[in-house]
């Protein structure tokens, strides 16, 4: 078959995919949950890959058993703009993990290492805003990384298979410019972290036009909460923009840094609720993290109240139609920790490229290795990145996934083995003055997250074959597997 035959062949299937999964979310809406059962079984017949047959399994689970997520879908397919309805479809679920999945594989095959599903950027560490204890404040703000770098970059992440951005900063709003490179990058889908004080009507204008922005608005809790951490007036700014961002149709959602002092506020039902109510069909949880500008180990939430973001997040999950994570908490989602580029790493505003946005140290920066000709695949396949993939997966207990804050020691190997660099002065004080009470900490909350995992709770994780990350490689699959029928007739 000739090149153009192949070509229209493989254009002719990704709409044919698209247009089904786009009648398959639409219809959600509107049709029953038996329809939507059946739909599932007839699209399981389109994908290629075992890994993509999977997913689909897994809606039809969450279909037959009446999960909340149904009725985010449908909240989704009410309420957002037809360009995020088709931006969604097409650029997340069939570019960014279905056919980006494919390229991932020849890119594996080809390169000997699996590239990142997503990577996550701070074009600028500039803000408008104070808060206490951002990361943010641990950088200069006059560098940033121009747009040419970004294109660039953006252009061969997506030849290795990415199609999903993390926006972060800093601002990222202050730059006009990055609207240009959405747009100019429209087949990609970008989330962008935002203290949502900087969402004018035009750039709302332009994000329906676009459908590819999803911004996570950053709170602290309620109006107290939120004002005392970032400023007189912010929570007001925060309500109105996310009001104006609904009626416009714009997919939104929430972000909350949880610390000892506001657990109560992100746990107490109404703040879901509100959210809800807001129009925000996500929700991101971080927990604070020593690191920036002033680390303060007592900001911290105690173990306690870790463990019970960790209950709170699950409880969301099961009861509401909202779909909330936490980046530590939920680590079972993504099969463990996703730094190194296993799944994802963070190009900070000078282009220092580090293995995850809370592990500030490098090895390689972009800027230099784009002026060598060199890319970004060299970074990835670093000793750095390479010896972070080796031990950043290595505890079964998927609660505890972090070579941050859950086994600092590791960490401190590796920064020593592989003599990565801190990204600013003080980064390095997460491994040395601060390793103490980070490492004691860990071990109180080991504890209670040894308790839930052994709990019954997670055993749908245990099973590699049910991990979001189980990709389609026959061998490891067949080592997975459990024994069934067909198994024993063949013995
Ligand atoms: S290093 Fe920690 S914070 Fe970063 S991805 Fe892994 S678990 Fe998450």
């Amino acid at each position: 078959m000739s090149d153009a035959i192949l070509k229209a062949w493989h254009r002719a299937k990704v709409a044919a995919i698209e247009g089904a999964v786009f009648r398959l979310l639409a219809s959600a809406s509107r049709q029953s949950d038996r329809t939507l059962i059946w739909l599932t079984h007839l699209l399981e017949r389109v994908p290629r890959t075992e890994f993509q047959r999977q997913q689909l399994r897994q809606l039809r689970h969450l279909f037959e058993h009446k999960h909340p997520a149904i009725e985010t879908a449908r909240r989704a397919f009410t309420q957002l703009h037809p360009n995020y309805q088709r931006r969604l479809i097409s650029n997340l679920f069939v570019g960014a993990t279905w056919l980006g999945e494919a390229t991932r594989r020849e890119f594996a095959e080809r390169e000997g290492f699996r590239p990142p599903y997503l990577l996550a950027i701070s074009p600028t560490m500039h803000c408008n805003l104070r808060c206490i204890g951002c990361y943010a404040g641990g950088y200069p703000w006059q560098d940033y990384l121009s747009f040419e770098t970004l294109d660039r970059l953006l252009t061969e992440a997506k030849e290795m298979g990415m199609r999903f951005f993390v926006v972060t900063g800093g601002e990222p709003f202050v730059r006009k410019d990055l609207f240009d490179l959405y747009e100019k990058h429209n087949d990609c889908s970008f989330l962008i972290y935002t203290n949502g004080t900087l969402i004018t009507d035009q750039r709302i204008e332009q994000m329906v036009k676009l459908g590819n922005i999803g911004p996570a608005i950053s709170l602290e809790g309620f109006k107290q909460e939120t004002d005392t951490r970032r400023g007189e007036g912010v929570f007001d700014k925060i309500m109105e923009s996310m009001d104006r961002l609904r009626e416009a149709g714009v997919l939104f959602g929430f972000s909350g840094t949880v610390t000892r002092h506001n657990v109560d506020a992100f746990t107490h039902p109404d703040f879901i609720d509100l959210m809800i109510e807001k129009g925000c069909l996500f929700g991101w949880m971080f927990i604070y993290i020593p690191i920036g500008r002033n680390p303060d180990l007592e900001l911290r939430p105690t173990p306690e109240q870790r463990d019970r973001m960790r209950r709170w997040s699950l409880g969301v999950r099961r009861s509401k139609p909202i779909f909330v994570a936490d980046f530590w908490n939920d680590g079972c989602l993504t099969g463990g920790c996703m730094s190194g580029g296993t799944l994802y790493c963070h190009i900070n505003y000078r282009g220092d490229i580090e293995p995850c946005v809370f592990m500030q140290f490098k090895s390689h920066n972009l800027v230099e290795l784009y002026q060598q000709g060199k890319t970004l695949k060299d970074a990835l396949n670093s000793p750095l990145f390479q010896r972070v993939r080796c031990i950043n997966r290595q505890d079964e207990n998927k609660l505890r996934p972090c070579p941050i804050i859950d086994h600092n020691e590791w960490l401190a190997e590796v920064i020593q083995e592989t003599g990565a660099q801190p990204s600013y002065p003080g980064a390095e004080t997460i491994i040395t003055d601060l390793a103490e009470g980070v490492r004691e900490w860990a071990h109180e909350y080991a504890k209670l997250a040894d308790r839930a995992w052994n709990s019954g709770e997670y055993d749908f994780f245990k099973d590699p074959l049910n991990w979001a990350t189980t990709y389609d490689d026959p061998e490891a699959l067949k080592q997975f597997r459990k024994p069934d029928k067909s198994d024993q007739a063949a013995a």
